[in-house]
């Protein structure tokens, strides 16, 4: 459908006269641009234009006057006219790609809806970072060779190929690979943590022999106090009886 076509009242001016089969009928032809009506508007006097192609002159002239008849235009009285822009829409055209080898004719309405699969439609290479400028038509021969051409594998293996590496690409042994990268990689864990393990038992001998030297000088020093204690109350109790024992230690 002609109202469907995104560019179509976005773009000023008429359609070019060339673009169609047959020599559109005078009454079609916009007096502002001289192109086929798109988006026809009707004025106050009767008098037709492309909707651009009005609201431009008003925008432009200090005079809101109608470039056929002078008679005074109110923008707000411009009407669209449906039944001639459907009736436009069913003109048929020749593919605006016809230089470049399209032979279609189709409806101005159905341009494009045809633009969109049309195989003669210049369009950019979709692979990311590739230049290339191809006719629709060309794309598939361009993408086997393409240098920016990528693809994930396949097969499944989650590897991203370009075309120099899918030749040499093999899902087995890039798994096998994977794989071995894997163990290689959980044997060098496991070892390190064997090399920590023991770190920590020779740290944990040395305290307990740490430990046990510090047990013992307490123990040698318990017996040491028990004796001065001894000693103590041996004074405490008689004086002249521990005067007495310590003479006859020494
Ligand atoms: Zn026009
Ligand atoms: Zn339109
Ligand atoms: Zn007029
Ligand atoms: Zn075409
Ligand atoms: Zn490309
Ligand atoms: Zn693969």
């Amino acid at each position: 459908m002609h109202f469907a076509d995104p560019d179509m009242c976005s773009q000023s001016g008429g359609h070019d006269v060339e673009l169609f089969v047959e020599t559109p009928d005078y009454d079609l032809i916009c007096t502002i641009c001289q192109g086929v009506f798109r988006c026809p508007v009707r004025a106050a006097c009767h008098h037709i234009f492309c909707k651009k192609c009005i609201l431009q002159w008003l925008k432009r002239c200090r005079q809101q006057t109608c470039p056929c008849c002078r008679k005074p235009v109110n923008q707000s009285l411009i009407f669209v006219m449906f039944k001639l822009s459907k009736v436009i829409g069913r003109l048929k055209i020749k593919c605006k790609n016809k230089i470049r080898g399209c032979p279609h004719t189709l409806a101005l309405s159905e341009q494009y809806c045809h633009s969109m699969s049309c195989l003669f439609e210049l369009i950019p290479c979709p692979y990311q970072g590739c230049r290339a400028q191809l006719l629709r038509r060309d794309l598939d021969a361009h993408a086997r060779h393409c240098e920016h051409w990528s693809q994930p594998c396949h097969m499944g293996c989650g590897t991203v190929l370009s075309h120099r590496t899918q030749a040499k690409h093999n899902c087995y042994r890039q798994l096998r690979h994977e794989y071995e990268a894997r163990q290689r990689n959980h044997r060098a864990i496991a070892a390190a943590l064997q090399r920590k393990m023991r770190r920590m038992q020779s740290t944990m001998a040395d305290m307990k022999r740490q430990i046990g030297l510090i047990c013992e000088s307490l123990e040698v020093m318990d017996e040491l106090e028990e004796v001065e204690e001894e000693d103590l109350g041996e004074t405490s109790g008689s004086f002249s009886s521990s005067n007495s024992s310590s003479t006859a230690e020494s």
